[in-house]
């Protein structure tokens, strides 16, 4: 996504998103949710824009959207979901320092 100056936009706010750490898309690929083919053809979001998804990361580097957390309310998260949704997080933030090829960014 890098490679296009605009990047890809967020079809939730309109906006690009800018970096893979805080894509949506790439965050399902880490946890093998989409595939690599699919990267390319499906719609781009912001994690912060996508609170089905972001609700379950617990790190305190990332930054809920407020008014999603608010509008959603407390849903009641397993543990083993937020844990593996976090690690995904976790991953895809090292991966962008390693310099690996993408077909490596998915966790085991
Ligand atoms: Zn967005």
């Amino acid at each position: 996504m890098a490679k296009c100056d605009q990047g890809y936009l967020c079809e939730i706010c309109g906006e690009p998103v800018k970096n893979i750490v805080e894509s949506s898309l790439y965050l399902r690929y880490v946890l093998g949710e989409v595939q690599l083919h699919e990267l390319f053809g499906k719609p781009e979001r912001h994690l912060k824009c996508d609170h089905e998804l972001a609700q379950y990361i617990r790190h305190e580097k990332f930054e809920h959207n407020p008014e999603l957390v608010a509008a959603n309310g407390n849903a009641t998260l397993t543990e083993e979901q937020c844990d593996r949704v976090t690690q995904g997080w976790i991953r895809l933030r090292e991966v962008v320092h390693l310099g690996i090829p993408i077909t490596e960014y998915p966790l085991e």
